[in-house]
């Protein structure tokens, strides 16, 4: 048994100085002290398999991105007023990654910022102002970015939906009311937000923007089915509104089958926000756009952000970029992220209590009941077995609206080896849960 210290006195300096609606990911709280590709260490110089933290996303610590973060610093941090090299290599080397209709980058500091941005420049692009999102979606914590997340606004202490917001049902083929082996879910989902769109019609009002994630993260770690962005893009799109991918969490190779999510969907959106993997934890952020919306926001109003763009953040977007070309990182997701899906299902038949696994690459949701035909999610199994994970030296967590499903999504370093264990310790406990039921 490993003795937890006492952290009493640092919980009582964060609660005295440091905002207070934060939470800790753990009841016996953790004090990580330094981090390694997919290793976190703590003060107790305990060794931690990180399967959570998708922002360290080529590895915590990077030697190739901290070197070339350390060099830019040594030489130059300032904004975008002069001339730079580092900003437009980064531009062109991103936009390279992505069909060429998506041309024009503009780089912010946080996800929320991004698309905070996105929604400006879609509404002054259609001079509409509602917003069609999908139930349970996170977009950020900025004022706009909260209205825009039915996962905030309709949780304890949110302010309610605002009356430009319209929610979309969730294409959730486990749980929607369009399940898996109906192949014509995808345009069945697509439907309710044709419904919104006509309602709107029926108010002389149209959608300025249809912004969703290309894999459905805080939403339950769920796919897209296929067609869905296809054909919710083509009716938006009819009612001259902006669809808007967020790539937040998704994008940079880790859905393996492809380097953006929404390639997956084969439909190409009209703006992408990108964060938390782009900078590899450091706060960078962009949103990149078509030529046309890009020259429709140039109306005279200058655009300028203080640290976006600034020349570290920019080696370390271009860092990034390199390493998961180098390490070949794509394609290591996709063989990994399968395996570690492979052995999930390997449990899902031994304990009923895994009633689904999906995912791509190493975006990984298993969902857990404590009965396949209720569904009633098993809380608080999930969270015995998250806390009973962290024993085992694996970091977990929990997502979706019902807080169900365990949620995976490493930093892309993750191998088969922590993928064998993983699921080794998952089969301990679950059979320990099994005895105790
Ligand atoms: N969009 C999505 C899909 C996210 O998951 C998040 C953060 N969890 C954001 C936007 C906001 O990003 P940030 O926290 O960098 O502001």
């Amino acid at each position: 048994v490993i003795n937890e210290g006492d952290y009493s006195d640092l919980l009582k300096k964060r609660q005295k100085n440091v905002g207070r609606n934060l939470s800790i990911g753990y009841k016996d709280n953790l004090k990580i002290v330094k981090g390694a590709l997919q290793y976190l260490y703590d003060d107790k110089g305990r060794t931690f398999v990180d399967c959570v933290n998708n922002p360290s996303h080529v590895g915590h610590c990077h030697p190739v991105v901290v070197r070339s973060m350390q060099k830019q610093i040594a030489t130059l941090n300032t904004n975008t007023r002069y001339l730079n090299d580092t900003i437009l290599k980064y531009a062109e080397k991103l936009t390279a990654t992505l069909p060429s209709e998506l041309s024009v980058c503009y780089f912010v500091n946080s996800g929320s910022e991004a698309n905070d941005l996105a929604i400006r420049m879609s509404r002054h692009f259609t001079k509409q102002k509602d917003i069609i999102v999908l139930d349970h979606a996170y977009h950020g914590t900025s004022t706009v970015a909260m209205e825009m997340s039915p996962y905030k606004f309709d949780s304890k202490g949110g302010s309610g939906k605002m009356p430009w917001i319209h929610k979309a049902i969730n294409p959730d083929l486990y749980r929607g009311p369009f399940k898996y082996g109906d192949e014509n879910a995808g345009e069945k989902y697509a439907a309710d937000v044709q419904r919104i769109i006509e309602d709107l019609d029926k108010e002389g009002k149209a959608p300025a923007v249809f912004i969703c994630e290309t894999l459905l993260g805080v939403g339950g770690q769920i796919p897209l089915p296929k067609d869905y962005l296809k054909t919710v893009y083509n009716h938006v799109r009819k009612a001259g509104g902006v669809c808007i991918a967020d790539e937040v969490q998704v994008g940079f190779g880790r859905v393996g089958d492809a380097f953006w999510g929404f390639e997956l969907q084969d439909a190409v959106p009209d703006i992408i926000v990108l964060g938390k993997p782009i900078g590899n934890g450091h706060p960078l952020a962009a949103v990149i756009v078509t030529n046309e919306i890009a020259d429709s926001f140039n109306n005279g109003l200058e655009y300028f952000n203080t640290f976006g763009g600034n020349p570290v953040s920019m080696a370390a977007g271009l860092a990034v970029l390199e390493v998961i070309q180098e390490e070949e990182m794509q394609e290591h997701a996709k063989v990994v992220g399968n395996y570690l899906m492979n052995g999930l299902r390997g449990l899902m038949q031994k304990y009923p209590i895994i009633s689904d696994v999906r995912g791509h690459g190493l975006f990984i949701g298993a969902e857990m009941v404590k009965d396949r035909t209720t569904m009633e999610p098993a809380i608080p199994e999930i969270d015995i077995v998250v806390e009973k994970m962290k024993e085992y030296g694996y970091l977990l967590s929990t997502d979706g609206p019902l807080h169900n499903v365990l949620k995976i999504k490493p930093p892309m370093p993750f191998n088969k080896h922590n993928a064998d264990e993983m699921v080794a310790f998952l089969d301990v406990i679950l059979n320990e849960l099994k005895i105790i039921n």
